[in-house]
């Protein structure tokens, strides 16, 4: 399957289309962001590294019966993808306090919660992706009742599979934030899971291994991506 035309680029990823216009690829770049577009940088071969970490948990899901928009892996940076209307709603699940949460609410950094936080954000850079309910949701048009409880309980069931999964591999899944899209009357996980998306810890040591290290210049980025790969890579 081959490139055609760049339908979208965001701040992480070049969605091309296809000769079939029911697949799209995604090409992961290099290029991260932080706090909503104000800190701008490059992490090297952040795109191979999250293609291949995203390819290996959607086939885990879809292992697991959770549907995905994943078709293959066509290369280092790109991934054939069911083409999705996206629904512009971010999905963030929470096993342990970290970012925003502790902001916000004042939990103390790494309380583990007795039961995942499920959270729903508006997709609009140009508001900074407000928190929203239900309620705001509906109003605002972006989804209905019934897609909303579609996604709390697919990514409640996401959120099962991959925290035992990574702790299997000695990480923590402190928290994550995924998409969702409809396709064929139904709605499949979209976009990517990988340290741009997740707080993942080491188990054992606590230490920070995904994006925060770049979002509080704590250096040892790529080393941090690479040590993901390599457990979430690694044989059971
Ligand atoms: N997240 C993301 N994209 C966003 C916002 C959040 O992938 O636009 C992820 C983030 O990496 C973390 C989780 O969602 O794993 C929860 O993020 P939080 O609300 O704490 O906000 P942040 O600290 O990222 O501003």
């Amino acid at each position: 399957m081959k490139k055609t035309t760049l339908l979208h680029e965001g701040k992480a990823k070049k969605v091309f289309l296809t000769e079939d216009s029911d697949l799209v690829i995604q090409e992961f770049k290099d290029d991260a962001t932080a706090f909503n577009n104000k800190k701008k940088g490059t992490i090297a071969d952040k795109g191979v590294v999250n293609n291949a970490i995203s390819c290996k948990l959607f086939s885990l899901l879809e292992e697991n019966g959770i549907r995905t928009h994943l078709v293959e892996k066509l290369s280092d940076r790109d991934m054939l993808c069911k083409r999705l209307d996206i629904i512009k709603v971010e999905v963030v699940v929470r096993n342990v306090a970290a970012g925003s949460l502790v902001k916000r609410y004042g939990f103390s950094e790494g309380t583990v919660l007795d039961q995942p936080i499920v959270e729903f954000y508006l997709k609009n850079d140009d508001l900074d992706d407000p928190l929203m309910n239900e309620s705001h949701a509906v109003a605002l048009g972006v989804a209905t009742l019934e897609e909303l409880e579609v996604l709390r309980s697919r990514a409640v069931a996401v959120n099962t599979v991959l925290k035992e999964f990574f702790a299997g591999r000695k990480l923590m899944l402190v928290d994550f934030k995924l998409e969702f899209g409809r396709y064929d009357h139904g709605i499949l996980l979209g976009d990517e899971i990988s340290p741009d998306t997740c707080r993942l810890w080491d188990l054992e040591t606590k230490e920070k291994l995904d994006k925060d290290r770049f979002r509080f210049d704590l250096g040892g980025v790529e080393d941090a991506y690479s040590e993901v790969q390599r457990r979430v890579l690694s044989l059971d």
